[in-house]
Order: structure tokens, then C-alpha cells, then sequence
């Protein structure tokens, strides 16, 4: 077996030096095409190439979402890090310095943001304060207009979470407090080893919809498995259903972008007048390289273009919720509170007009009991993953964790969500769709990270193409 998948890398890697132009006599491959030779022309499960995507994120999505994360709607996120791990009780605090997060000070937030934690307009905010009256007096206020009953109990509905494919933040808990998400950046932390492992080895085994007979190629402590459980584990992956399929891709893609910011912003040097944060070329291939990961390395950064393009496609599906004239992001600074809507809308109508979307209709396209089964599983698994973050020992990685599974979960409930959206009044309530300041902080933030791996990859094939 041992045998067997050396050939195939073989074969992988003839079909590089091809790919690359290289046949025959040339030279060997550069340590740039060892990464990326497989990580370019059309993705696996979609009509999109590589090439198309890094051309569209670079130069004309990047900047201008980077200018939006940076305004204070999108920069305080409000995050209870201090939830139980509610699986295990021995998660040790890694207790370094770079796994730290520093809370804001109560006046740092914009108070608008800290008044308006749910909320986006002021009709909404209304609205709101009603249900939230109608709420304390715990039962449906007969008092109350027949259009916020409805409201009512629409938020309620919508509240217990049928909808919410994470497991809400209990951001009302005197635990949970804001966080400056420029302050805190991701980065490298030094988490590392049987702690971190753990983390991954759940949100694969437990929730991959794996059975239970099948390894995934584990980690370095399952080594001495072998390679017979890759093969089979990989065989397993093509036989499967393309949703499930795609479940696994979203969670390696997220792995991988983790791994890429960890190793684009590595700390380089640390000395007690100051710390140097910079690109890590070898920390990238060790994680990346074809070869050094016999194969593995480049399949892992296909997953998170698969993870950018999903997460793309859900932002181009709910423009319709950001445009209606009510919908604001309020921060209580009229004037930048408009200018950002503008540049949110402006991003947003950048990313409809991307020629290649993923398809999502072959997602789901079954009969429609089976396709509520699937996203009633999805939706079960999305929220274990959401429930693990609360045991990673690191309190960083743990906030940006929790932030991108929020963002993702946000993501696939817009995608879930879609002819509801379409089905929006253009004005006044909407009680069949809403997001909460928290949804769309994160899911923005979430495709701000994976839009950061992109642009990442591509200075890191720049660098890599200086070392051959
Ligand atoms: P790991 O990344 O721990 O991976 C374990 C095993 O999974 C690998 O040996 C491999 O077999 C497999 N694997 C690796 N990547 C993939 C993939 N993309 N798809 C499928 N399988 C894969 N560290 C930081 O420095 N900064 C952070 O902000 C940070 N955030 C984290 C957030 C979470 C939720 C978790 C669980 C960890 C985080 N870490 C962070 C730790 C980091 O992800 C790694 O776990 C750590 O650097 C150790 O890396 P490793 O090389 O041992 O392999």
C-alpha cells in the first residue's frame, strides 16, 4: 500500500512538472510550483479556477474590505470567552503572552455599538425594545400592535435557533465583553501540539459525518497507522454525497487558513525591546509543500478557495437584506455610519458581479425531505463545531475561532436561507429573515480572514519563487 500511494505522489508530481511546462529534461520544480502546481486552474466540485479568484480578491475585493473591517461597526466584536469547555474539564491555558486578549475598557466602544448590540436601524431598534418588553412580561403582550406579536414571536422562533447553524454566544452574560479585533490580531501564538490536536481531531472525527471504522490521516501522534487508513480514508471522501463532501472541504479550509495567517504573521524575533511579526517561508512549507506533505499540502489549500468561494456566494446572496433603506450600521456617528454602508454596498455589488460563482444548486437539489435532512445535519454539526471552540486553550485562537465558526455558520444560514431573503419586503420589518449586529460582524470578519489567506498565498509564492 506503502508502494502504492509513493507512486501516485510520483505521479502527482509528474503531472506538476507538466502542468508547469516541465516534461523530460528540465529542471526540477521550484519550491513555488511545490506548492502551488496543484493549486491552480478549475477547484474540485466547481466551475472556478484559481487563477480568477486571487485576480478578483487581490486587487479589487482586498482593499476595499480591509478599509471596511477597520471602521468601529466591524472592529468591536463581543465574544464570551470565559463559556466551559463543555466536553472535557483538563483544557490547560497554554499561558503565553501571545495567546492573551486584551478586553476594551468600557469607554473605548462607540456607545452606540454597546446600547444597540442587536441592532441595526432604528425601526428595528424599536421593534426590538418592544419584543424585548413584550419578552420580560414573558408572554405574547396583548397590548402590543398585531405586527410586533408577529415580530415576536417570528424572534423567538428564530432565536431558539432552528435557523442558527452556530450555538449562540450568550453575549447577555456579564462574562462576555468587546473585544478590539485590530488590537487583537491572529497570529502566530505558540499553540501547538497534543492540545491543539485534540481541538482538530474532534471537529474531524466527531463531526465530519465520518463513520466511525474510518481514520482520517490523523496527526503525528497516529503516525505509526500508516498510510493504508489516508487511502482509504481519502476513498471514503469521493464516495460521499456532495453536501458531506463540502462539510469536510469548509473545515479544512478553515484549518488551512489558520495555518496560513499563523505562518504569514510568525513571530521572527522576540527580544525585550521588541517583537518582530513577519512571514515565515518555512513554517509555510512545512505545513504546504507538496512533497514535504506527500500531497496533502495543496489539497489543503484547495479547500480554502472552496471555503472562500462558499462564503462568497453567501454574501452575494444577501445584498437584498443590506440595501433595504432601513438597514443601518449603526455606530451613532451619522455621517461615517453612511459612508460605511456605502462601502459595504459597494463591496457587496463588487462581489455579485464575480463571473464564476459556486453553483449552490447542486447542493441540496435532491427531493426536499432529504434536503431538509442533510441541513438539519449540517445545521447539528455546525453547532458541535461552534460548542468546541470553548475548549481551545488559547484564549486568541479561541476568540478568532469562535469568530470565523460564527461567520461560516452565518454564511451557510444565508445560503439556507435564500428564498426567504429573495421573498424580503424592500422596506419596514422583516420577520422571516434578520441578522444581529453579532452575525454580521462576524461573517464579514470571517471572510476578511479567508480573503487575508488569499492575498497571503500570493506573497508567499512570490517569496517562495526567490529560493529555488
Ligand atoms: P495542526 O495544524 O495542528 O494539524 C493537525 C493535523 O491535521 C496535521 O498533522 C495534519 O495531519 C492535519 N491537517 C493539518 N492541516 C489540515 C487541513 N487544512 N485540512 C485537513 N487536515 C489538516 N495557532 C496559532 O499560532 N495562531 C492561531 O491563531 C491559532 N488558532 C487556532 C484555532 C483553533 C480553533 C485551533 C484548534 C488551533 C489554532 N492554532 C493557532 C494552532 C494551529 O492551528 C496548529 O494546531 C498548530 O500550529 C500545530 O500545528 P501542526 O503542524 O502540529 O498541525
Amino acid at each position: 500500500m506503502g508502494r502504492r500511494w509513493g507512486f501516485l505522489i510520483g505521479l502527482l508530481g509528474a503531472v506538476c512538472l507538466l502542468r508547469s511546462g516541465h516534461g523530460g529534461q528540465q529542471p526540477p520544480e521550484t519550491a513555488a510550483q511545490r506548492c502551488f502546481c496543484q493549486v491552480s486552474g478549475y477547484l474540485d466540485d466547481c466551475t472556478c479556477d484559481v487563477e480568477t479568484i486571487d485576480k478578483f480578491n487581490n486587487y479589487r475585493l482586498f482593499p476595499r474590505l480591509q478599509k471596511l473591517l477597520e471602521s468601529d461597526y466591524f472592529r468591536y466584536y463581543k465574544v464570551n470567552l470565559k463559556r466551559p469547555c463543555p466536553f472535557w474539564n483538563d483544557i490547560s491555558q497554554c499561558g503565553r503572552r501571545d495567546c492573551a486578549v486584551r478586553p476594551c475598557q468600557s469607554d473605548e466602544v462607540p456607545d452606540g455599538i454597546k446600547s444597540a448590540s442587536y441592532k441595526y436601524s432604528e425601526e428595528a431598534n424599536n421593534l426590538i425594545e418592544e419584543c424585548e418588553q413584550a419578552e420580560r412580561l414573558g408572554a405574547v403582550d396583548e397590548s402590543l400592535s398585531e405586527e410586533t406579536q408577529k415580530a415576536v414571536l417570528q424572534w423567538t422562533k428564530h432565536d431558539d435557533s432552528s435557523d442558527n447553524f452556530c450555538e449562540a454566544d450568550d453575549i447577555q452574560s456579564p462574562d462576555a465583553e468587546y473585544v478590539d479585533l485590530l488590537l487583537n490580531p491572529e497570529r502566530y501564538t505558540g499553540y501547538k501540539g497534543p492540545d491543539a490536536w485534540k481541538i482538530w481531531n474532534v471537529i474531524y472525527e466527531e463531526n465530519c459525518f465520518k463513520p466511525q471504522t474510518i481514520k482520517r490521516p490523523l496527526n503525528p501522534l497516529a503516525s505509526s497507522q500508516g498510510k493504508s487508513e489516508e487511502n482509504t480514508f481519502y476513498s471514503w471522501l469521493e464516495g460521499l454525497c456532495v453536501e458531506k463532501r463540502a462539510f469536510y472541504r469548509l473545515i479544512s479550509g478553515l484549518h488551512a487558513s489558520i495555518n496560513v495567517h499563523l505562518s504569514a504573521r510568525y513571530l521572527l524575533q522576540d527580544t525585550w525591546l521588541e517583537k518582530i511579526w513577519g512571514h515565515n517561508i518555512t513554517e509555510f512549507q512545512q505545513r504546504f509543500d507538496g512533497i514535504l506533505t506527500e500531497g496533502e499540502g495543496p489539497r489543503r489549500l484547495k479547500n480554502l478557495y472552496f471555503l472562500y468561494l462558499i462564503e462568497l456566494r453567501a454574501l452575494s446572496k444577501v445584498v437584498p437584506f443590506f440595501e433595504r433603506p432601513d438597514f443601518q450600521l449603526f455606530t451613532g456617528n451619522k455621517v461615517q455610519d453612511e459612508e460605511n454602508k456605502m462601502l459595504l454596498l459597494e463591496i457587496l455589488h463588487e462581489i455579485k458581479s464575480f463571473p464564476l460563482h459556486f453553483d449552490e444548486n447542486s447542493f441540496f437539489a435532491g427531493d426536499k425531505k432529504e434536503a431538509n435532512k442533510l441541513k438539519e445535519e449540517f445545521r447539528l454539526h455546525f453547532r458541535n463545531i461552534s460548542r468546541i471552540m470553548d475548549c481551545v486553550g488559547c484564549f486568541k485562537c479561541r476568540l478568532w475561532g469562535k469568530l470565523q465558526t460564527q461567520g461560516l455558520g452565518t454564511a451557510l444560514k444565508i445560503l439556507f436561507s435564500e428564498k426567504l431573503i429573495a421573498n424580503m419586503p424592500e422596506s419596514g420589518p422583516s420577520y422571516e429573515f434578520h441578522l444581529t449586529r453579532q452575525e454580521i460582524v462576524s461573517l464579514f470578519n470571517a471572510f476578511g480572514r479567508i480573503s487575508t489567506s488569499v492575498k497571503e498565498l500570493e506573497n508567499f509564492r512570490n517569496l517562495l519563487q526567490n529560493i529555488h
